[in-house]
Formats: C-alpha cells, structure tokens, sequence
C-alpha cells in the first residue's frame, strides 16, 4: 500500500502495539485504504488492518499468462462516478470504453435478436406500457425518497414492509413486463425480488441515479481512533469489548450479501465481432446460467473475451457444478446466444465465485431485506464511541459500488478530523466535482 502502514492477518498482534497510531483502519478494500488516505494527506499516523494478504477487498485482478489482466470484482466505472475517476486521474489507472451500448444482442425463448439501448424489448403494446409505467413508478417513488435518509421517506414504513415482488405483484401484468422485472433486480443488487425491501430497492436505485442511469479493535494498542469497513454481516465475526449498541449488535446479523459468479470465457479471436456484435448480450432463459455478457477484450484488442454474470439464485444453485461444468454450460449458451459452435471452441476459462469468499461473503454488496432500513437504518453510519462505519453499504451514492466506497471512506475519515477539531462539521460531507471523462457507456 503507498503509505506503507498495512498489518496483514497473523502479524496483527505483534505489530499493531508498535504503531502508536492515530486511527486503526479496519479493511484494505477501496473504503478503508480511501480513508487512510486521507488521513494520512492530514499527516494522522494510520494503520490499515487487512484479513486477506492483498488489498481491494472485492475489487481484485488477476494477472498470469492466458489472460494477462482481469478484474474478477468490481471494474466498471460511469458518468456521476466523480470520486472514483478522481483517484483513477491521482494514479494514472488508465480506463478504457468497455463496450457500445447501440449494438447488443436479446436472447429470449432461444432465440437472439438485435437491439439498440441498454432496455430489452418486450412483446406487444400492452407489455411495453406495462415496462414503461413499472419504470416509471420506480423513478417517481424513488424521487420521494431521500439518499441520505431513507427510512424518513414519508412512505418508508409501509415500503419497508413490502418485498419487490409484492410490488411487481401489484404493479406488472405482462409476463414480458414481470421477466424485466425479475432481471432488474439479479442484475441491479445480486438477489431475487422476494428477498429484497421494495424500500431499499427504490433507494438503492435512486442514489445510483435512477432505473435509466444504472442500467445504460484496536487489540490493546493505542489507536484513539476505528474506522471499520469491513463487509455488514461479516462485522458478527468481531469481538467488541465494550460490546456494540443493541441495535448495531442486531444490524450486522440482518444484511446478507449477495450472490454473484463472474466468468470470463476466452478466444483465440472474436467471433462475436466478425458476426457483427458487440459482445454484449442480456439472456432471458430459464435454464441459462449467465444473464449478462460484456465482450472484455484487452484494448489493444489482444485476448478476446467474454464476461459472464451468474446471478442471484442461479449462483447459488450453480455452485454445486464445477468449474468445468460451469465453462461448459457457458460455451454452450453463447453458441446459441452468438449463433455460432464458435463459441465452444474456448481457449481458457476464469471465474471468481464470490459467494466463497471467506472475506466478503458474497458480492457485490449487502442487500437490505424487508424491515431493515426503517428499524436499523438510522444505526448504519452512527460512530459507537470512537469507532466510525465506512463501506460502501454505507454511502449515500453509489452505495453498493466502488464509487460508494470511496465516498463511505472519506467521509469516515472526515468524521475523525472534525471530532480532532481539524475541519468544520460542513465539511465531512463534502461534494465531489463532476468528473468529465467518459469511461464507460454502461455499468452494473
Ligand atoms: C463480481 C463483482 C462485480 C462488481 N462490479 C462492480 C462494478 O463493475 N463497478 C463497481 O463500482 N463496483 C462493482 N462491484 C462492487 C465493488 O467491488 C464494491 O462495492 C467495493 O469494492 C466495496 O469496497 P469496500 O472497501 O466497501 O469493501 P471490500 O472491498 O469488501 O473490503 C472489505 C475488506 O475487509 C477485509 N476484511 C474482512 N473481514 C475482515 C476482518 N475481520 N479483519 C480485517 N479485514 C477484514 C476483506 O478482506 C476486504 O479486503 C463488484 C463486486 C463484485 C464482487
């Protein structure tokens, strides 16, 4: 890490006694190593305390000869994301446009067919009202709903009551509608619609931008300060002495993670591109085990791919496969997505199932199930004594994403300055500027 100061699983209680630090960063994911930054830019002594012996947490590429790099975890970045660009301009990380939005393929009842814009078709007059007007009540319900506060929406109560397919019940009456429904949610937030709070949905959609915008311890030492960004349900594995709150303590046994298996098949040559597709392709099949394809060949158009996303229960329910099993099934489907036995003829196979990760949990965040954010909402970024919350569960925008970490960990790390007497109060939330460069037309 550049500044130096990260205490790997097994060194912690030897070392962390040594470092007279100011604040104890618990987790080298984007949030806390965010946090430490700034810290440090203030001159604060920081230690980051990692469980795993690397840093990014749930972002994490990996490098060897058959695909030279690639992002296992989180990777794409959009428009609004100012705080993530930024510190990709401070380091010279280089972005590259992933994909055209105007060219991707809708494989439904096996069959595929063209299609422009990041919304999928659906048949009929009837089912395409009934999109738009599902759209539409998403946007205009999550207008009422503040980012910063949810759970004080004035309909936050009886939202928070409701599953998402409580509302698709009430609200869809076109199978084709319904389907669009099911797979907004897979792919948004990683869960199945009778898992999630209608009320967190509508919020989690509303601080990324709208429906349209996110689919196109101190151990004995002496830290005087904690920021803790470990992943929400894996916070029930600490051991805190004074022990937490009642409601925090309940908090963190009430977030699960999502489920997410990202797969990445590779070519000796881009089949998808002689036959005049992109590579991106969204899958309504029963029986498919990937939902979502993005073509992820190198810019300098070396390694010809294609990513995958096994989603929500379909992950769950594939984890039982191996891994060849899975590659297999892939290939399989992208011959009749790309209408090609091109598709068979893989030269290599990656994946990461994020559901085994000792240390996330699942991925790419925790989802909020009914009744969560109303009753324990108000406790997620509450500092308990001198411990603050970061995490991207805990962001106000783009919570859920890289974006969201980042704005999680500086904003934990302002909390210190300002109980140091080292900034104002108005200044831990501070607004990012907009950042201009187009990276990516679309992300999840
Ligand atoms: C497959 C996948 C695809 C994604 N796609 C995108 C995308 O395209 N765009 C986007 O913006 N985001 C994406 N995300 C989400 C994004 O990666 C996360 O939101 C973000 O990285 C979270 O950062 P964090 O620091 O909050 O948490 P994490 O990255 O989870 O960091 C938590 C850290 O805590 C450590 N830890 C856990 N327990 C302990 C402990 N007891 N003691 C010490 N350390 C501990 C973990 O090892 C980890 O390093 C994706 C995620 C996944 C998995």
């Amino acid at each position: 890490m550049m500044h130096g100061n990260v205490i790997w699983r097994g060194e912690l209680l030897e070392n962390i006694k040594d470092h007279n630090a100011d604040v104890a960063v618990i987790e080298a994911g984007l949030s806390g190593l965010s946090a430490a930054k700034i810290l440090h830019e203030r001159g604060l002594n920081a230690i980051v305390l990692e469980a795993r012996d690397r840093v990014g947490g749930r972002t994490y590429t990996l490098r060897n000869e058959d695909v030279t790099y690639v992002d296992l975890g989180g990777s794409y970045v959009g428009p609004t994301q100012n705080r993530i660009l930024r510190l990709a301009d401070e380091f010279g990380i280089q972005t590259f446009l992933t994909q055209d939005t105007e060219d991707l393929i809708f494989h439904s009842k096996g069959r595929s067919k063209k299609i422009t814009g990041a919304v999928p078709p659906v048949s009929g007059l009837l089912a395409t009202l009934d999109v738009n007007n599902l759209f539409r009540e998403i946007d205009e319900m999550g207008e009422e709903i503040p980012v910063d506060a949810p759970w004080d929406a004035p309909h936050a109560e009886e939202w928070d009551k409701m599953t998402v397919k409580e509302f698709f019940n009430q609200t869809i009456w076109t199978k084709g509608a319904w389907k669009l429904g099911e797979q907004t949610v897979n792919v948004c937030v990683t869960s199945e619609s009778h898992e999630v709070s209608l009320l967190w949905f509508l919020w989690y959609l509303r601080q990324c931008g709208g429906s349209n915008r996110i689919l196109s311890t101190d151990n004995g030492g002496q830290c005087r300060h904690v920021i803790l960004a470990v992943p929400l349900p894996l916070q029930t594995r600490l051991t805190f002495d004074p022990p937490l709150p009642s409601l925090r303590n309940q908090l963190i046994q009430r977030v699960p993670m999502g489920s997410v298996i990202k797969t990445f098949v590779y070519y000796d040559r881009p089949f998808w591109q002689e036959k005049g597709h992109s590579g991106t392709a969204i899958i309504e099949d029963e029986e498919a085990l990937v939902e979502f394809t993005f073509a992820d060949t190198k810019p300098d158009s070396t390694k010809p791919a294609i990513m995958g996303l096994i989603l929500a229960g379909r992950a769950k329910t594939c984890v039982a496969l191996t891994k060849e099993e899975r590659r297999d099934r892939i290939c399989k489907l992208y011959a009749r997505v790309f209408d090609t036995d091109q598709a068979l003829k893989w030269v290599h196979y990656e994946e990461l199932n994020w559901l085994a990760e000792q240390w996330s949990g699942g991925c790419y965040s925790a989802m909020m199930p009914p009744g969560f954010l109303t009753t324990f909402g108000r406790e997620l970024r509450k500092p308990v004594g001198r411990i603050h919350f970061a995490g991207t569960e805990t962001a106000t925008e783009w919570s859920g994403y890289m974006e969201g970490a980042v704005q999680a960990g500086e904003r934990a790390a302002r909390e210190i300055l300002f109980e140091r007497g080292e900034i104002n109060q108005s200044e831990i939330w501070k607004e990012e500027p907009e950042n201009k460069v187009i990276v990516i037309l679309f992300h999840i």
